[in-house]
């Protein structure tokens, strides 16, 4: 219990960290180089260029949403307010990671979900996603699949009891990332969540990505898995409570909370 109240003050911490922005945006600023630089080689089909210029246009309204988020965040806590669809998120997602990550990568989504909506902040959660699907693809150098699942289920008690993470009954989805990539020993797993931890060359990670991840899908209620074999590769699992009675509660929980003052 000591271990894990440590870890999330240094979550707490982390929220605060202009360095994460910095990671944030960064993605989102390849989305745009990757997109403005295919414009400029100039040999673009007329539906092509329009597309380009689409995800330029949204790279950057995300850019821009998400410190504005980010900020907001380190003063009061994220808004995690309002109705969203986590399957046109990770739609979006995709078609950015298509883009900008080696074509050697398929990338697919399977969507078995019937309730994708959660009540959540839409910039935030993409980041998530980005931050996942970029991770695969650095466990990919030589190719490989990267799919992204949605499904719908339901956390009984028991389920709830026995699990090792603070989740409460109810109706999650349950979104997926999964690569056939390089897999992390034991050692590492233990520790990816932690800022700063990196296996990467200096330059090439910040150790901030998955602090992010944690932090954010803590902020909507969530709770993020993960489970990896060397040479096999890595599945994350993000459970986020779907709206309805699960969500009601919360924010009945969270209105009580914050009448109460704390
Ligand atoms: P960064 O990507 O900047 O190193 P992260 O916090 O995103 O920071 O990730 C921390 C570490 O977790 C990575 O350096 C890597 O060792 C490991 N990791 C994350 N995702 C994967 C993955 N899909 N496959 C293998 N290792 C991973």
């Amino acid at each position: 219990l000591t271990e894990e109240l440590h870890q999330s003050q240094k979550m707490d911490a982390v929220g605060q960290l202009a360095g994460g922005v910095a990671h944030d945006f960064n993605n989102a600023l390849g989305g745009i180089l990757g997109a403005a630089e295919l414009l400029k080689s100039g040999k673009n089909s007329p539906e092509k260029h329009d597309e380009l210029i689409d995800m330029i246009i949204t790279a950057a309204d995300r850019a821009g949403r998400l410190t504005k988020k980010l900020l907001t965040f380190s003063r009061t806590g994220a808004k995690v307010s309002s109705a969203v669809n986590c399957a046109h998120i990770v739609e979006e997602t995709v078609e950015l990671l298509r883009h900008t990550i080696d074509k050697s990568i398929t990338v697919s989504v399977e969507n078995s979900a019937l309730q994708t909506s959660v009540i959540g902040d839409d910039a935030l959660l993409q980041n998530v996603f980005v931050n996942l699907g970029i991770n695969a693809s650095h466990a990919m150098p030589e190719g490989g699949t990267l799919t992204f699942t949605l499904e719908n289920l339901i956390l009984d008690e028991e389920y709830c009891e026995v699990s090792p993470f603070d989740i409460t009954p109810g109706e999650y989805l349950d979104i997926s990332v999964s690569d056939t990539g390089c897999g992390m020993s034991s050692e590492v797993q233990a520790r990816i969540f932690e800022p700063f931890f990196t296996t990467k060359d200096s330059g090439k990670g910040t150790g901030l990505g998955l602090s992010a991840v944690f932090g954010t899908v803590q902020e909507h209620q969530g709770v993020v898995t993960v489970y990896s074999e060397v040479g096999t590769g890595t599945v994350f699992h993000i459970y986020l409570p779907v709206t309805g009675e699960t969500v009601r509660r919360t924010i009945e929980q969270k209105d009580l909370t914050d009448a109460s003052g704390q």
